[in-house]
């Protein structure tokens, strides 16, 4: 015991001394070679073209210093790129929403175009669960911040850039501050609120804003609030949907799924965070608006392994945000707008009167009196059965809410009406309390007492009577 303590200490000192080794190390080359986020200056080049007779004076266009040459040489190879699309790249600015799922692969790649200045918005830490899809973040980053953490990986993959993280939640107070500092905004995030205000913000700000979301093994992405006079390439006046236009109305809550509830595959946003940073480097490189994802909204099915484009809604000409005559000039309270939280991706619902409501603790006592006493007492629970598989308590039985409503009542009502204690869980207290309540609205009064949900569920559980029991 004393030498795996004495280890751990170790290997905290040396990670500290290797942190500021990167950093010193990091400051070095900040000095020495010249940082890209402090611009490119264009240089000419004057070339001698000899044919037979005489000497041509060939003055070809901007030069890039040799180590953006080397560096970036094999984006620069097309000709969609080329020497002035890597300039422009140069000398962004891109701000992520997001260093999660998303938010990794889309900077890992931005930050190896080139991409001048990175800003990364996250309030959240880093947490074991994140790491497979997280690909920023390490095992030794976990209880990080995930700006930080992050930051520290760009600055690994190209010293030449400026990151900058912000460890901050998002809202009305600070959004416009941050986006007005950046040329194109990614959202990366996953809850309604956040995705509500980026685009609020970023059409006050005349900014575009490129979308992305995934989920199991679906993925998403468009370009929202695309303006032409932005773009020296573009010949009319042209200005693509808000996220508003097409979503005038959030979804309730309840409908809305989040990887931590409903699973997500790692590679999914993987590929729609990649696809961000291509979509972001084709805006900067001056692409028109016909070969962006703007008013297209392109939907990646994991499953089936195909990419669908959907086109979607003209930009709404009374849009509350974007119209010529806005009704919302000012950024809103986003949680209220919403019913939502941007913070906590669980909501705990308050479904069941008290009374139908014990806690682990009593749900612990009751089991080992039943054990005792032999008294017939179901613990059913009603999470997936991917979930139950994973971890469960000895002795409950699987009952998925979505099979429990057609399938299994009729079962337990007749177990309740003949004595037998009925309690249901789920993973965090929400689904078990809608499954109780569907007996609860059947079954006879007299019988009611004997059905009850476990508040806080299996999180609950793990917390307070059993710190073996997995927690994800
Ligand atoms: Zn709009």
């Amino acid at each position: 015991m004393e030498h795996i303590q004495r280890l751990e200490q170790e290997i905290d000192h040396l990670k500290k001394t290797l942190q500021e080794k990167e950093n010193e190390l990091f400051e070095m080359k900040r000095n020495w070679m010249p940082m890209q986020s402090n611009g490119i200056q264009p240089e000419f080049t004057t070339l001698y073209s000899r044919n037979e007779n005489n000497v041509t004076k060939v003055q070809y266009g901007d030069k890039l210093p040799k180590w953006a040459i080397e560096r970036y040489s094999r984006q620069i190879l097309l000709p969609d790129i080329g020497v002035a699309g890597q300039e422009k790249l140069c000398n962004s600015k891109v701000l992520i929403v997001g260093a999660g799922g998303l938010g990794c692969p889309a900077a890992l790649y931005l930050a190896g175009a080139g991409i001048g200045e990175i800003g990364i918005v996250d309030y959240d830490k880093v947490d074991l669960t994140n790491i497979h899809r997280q690909i920023l973040h390490a095992e030794c980053d976990q209880n990080k911040s995930k700006a930080e953490s992050a930051a520290e990986t760009l600055k690994s993959i190209n010293s030449n850039i400026k990151i900058t993280p912000y460890t901050i939640q998002l809202d009305s107070s600070n959004a416009l501050d941050i986006i007005y500092k950046f040329d194109v905004i990614l959202d990366c995030t996953d809850n309604v609120p956040t995705r509500y205000l980026l685009n609020d913000a970023c059409v006050m700000a005349k900014l575009p804003l490129i979308s992305g979301s995934a989920l199991k093994m679906e993925g998403q992405l468009t370009v929202y609030g695309y303006r032409s006079e932005r773009n020296i390439n573009e010949k009319d006046v042209y200005q693509g949907v808000c996220y508003r236009c097409v979503f005038p109305n959030p979804p309730p809550a309840e409908t809305v799924g989040s990887c931590s509830a409903n699973g997500v595959a790692g590679p999914v946003p993987g590929v729609i965070g990649a696809l961000q940073a291509l979509e972001a480097i084709k805006l900067l490189v001056g692409h028109t608006h016909d070969k962006l994802l703007v008013e297209r909204f392109l939907i990646f099915d994991g499953d089936e392994v195909t990419f669908r484009t959907v086109k979607l809604r003209s930009r709404d000409l009374n849009c509350p945000v974007c119209s010529e005559n806005p009704t919302m000039t000012k950024l809103i309270d986003y949680e209220v707008f919403c019913k939502a939280q941007a913070k906590e991706k669980d909501l705990d619902l308050q479904i069941l009167a008290p009374e139908y409501r014990i806690n682990a603790n009593q749900l612990n006592e009751q089991l080992r009196n039943n054990f005792n006493t032999n008294q017939r007492h179901l613990l059913i629970d009603v999470r997936s059965e991917a979930e139950f598989n994973m971890c469960r308590i000895d002795g409950a039985v699987n009952y998925p809410i979505e099979q429990f409503r057609d399938a299994k009542v009729d079962e337990v009502l007749k177990m309740v009406n003949q004595n037998s204690q009925v309690t249901f869980i789920c993973r965090r207290g929400n689904d078990s309390q809608l499954a109780a309540k569907i007996v609860l609205d059947e079954v006879d009064e007299d019988h009611k007492s004997r059905v009850k949900d476990v508040i806080g569920g299996l999180h609950a559980w793990s917390e307070n009577v059993d710190r073996n029991f997995p927690v994800y």
